[in-house]
């Protein structure tokens, strides 16, 4: 194995495990999808199948006992709404406090997670799909420039300089990693993103928003939302 990457199911991740089946061919590849007790499967459920289509190794890990004392909005034992409004809504007015949907060093901990999967695969890197419109604000902290430069240089360090993390879109806007997936022809059909586990995209949750907003700039429909 050369890759390991950390895979939601969602848009960002799914466009980084194209990179990476392109670039290494997919039996290089592990994706690791991880369960952190959030609201429902879907996103699982959507990984699974595009794990398949690649015809990549998919392993997933249960880190859902790590949250249990977080009230953030996504984790199915929250007494929090998942809000119904774009992140700069959701950020507007707050003293820069990341927003409702932040889960407590998520990508932290999946890093660190990976880092051990990915060594005992004899992976040399780890990719993983943060990108700047997460971090602006302060939204998600863990998708920071700053953040993956230092997890960056202690994922490195800590595996004996043999594991490197390539955060492919920590420098681009999600319409530019929408952008990036089209040129690989990306299953963006199969991924789902909302926050919600409802029969389809409620389409008014933050991450609807941002995905919708995403492929309007690349002057596509998102191709997951299926008219009925
Ligand atoms: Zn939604």
């Amino acid at each position: 194995m050369k890759a390991l990457v950390l895979f939601s199911g969602g848009v960002d991740s799914t466009t980084c495990l194209g990179i990476a089946a392109d670039k290494f061919g997919a039996d290089e590849v592990l994706a690791l999808s991880v369960y952190y007790g959030q609201k429902h499967s879907r996103e699982l459920d959507a990984a699974k199948k595009i794990a398949q289509y690649y015809g990549v190794k998919h392993r997933s890990l249960d880190l859902a006992l790590i949250f249990a004392d977080s009230d953030c909005s996504l984790l199915k034992g929250s007494s929090e709404d998942i809000p119904e409004e774009s992140y700069a809504e959701q950020l507007a007015g707050t003293d820069g406090s990341p927003v409702s949907t932040y889960v407590p060093f998520r990508n932290g901990l999946f890093i660190a997670s990976a880092a051990s999967i990915a060594l005992s695969n004899g992976c040399e890197y780890i990719y993983y799909g943060a990108h700047s419109d997460d971090a602006a604000g302060n939204a998600y902290p863990d998708c920071s420039k700053d953040f993956n430069d230092a997890m960056s240089k202690a994922v490195f360090l800590g595996s004996g300089n043999k594991l490197r993390i390539e955060a492919p879109f920590v420098g681009l806007t999600k319409a530019q990693v929408v952008a990036k997936g089209i040129e690989l022809n990306v299953p963006y059909s199969m991924t789902w993103s909302c926050y919600e586990g409802g029969s389809k995209p409620c389409g008014v949750c933050g991450t609807c928003r941002d995905r919708a907003a995403a492929f309007a700039a690349n002057g596509i429909k998102d191709p997951a939302i299926t008219e009925d």
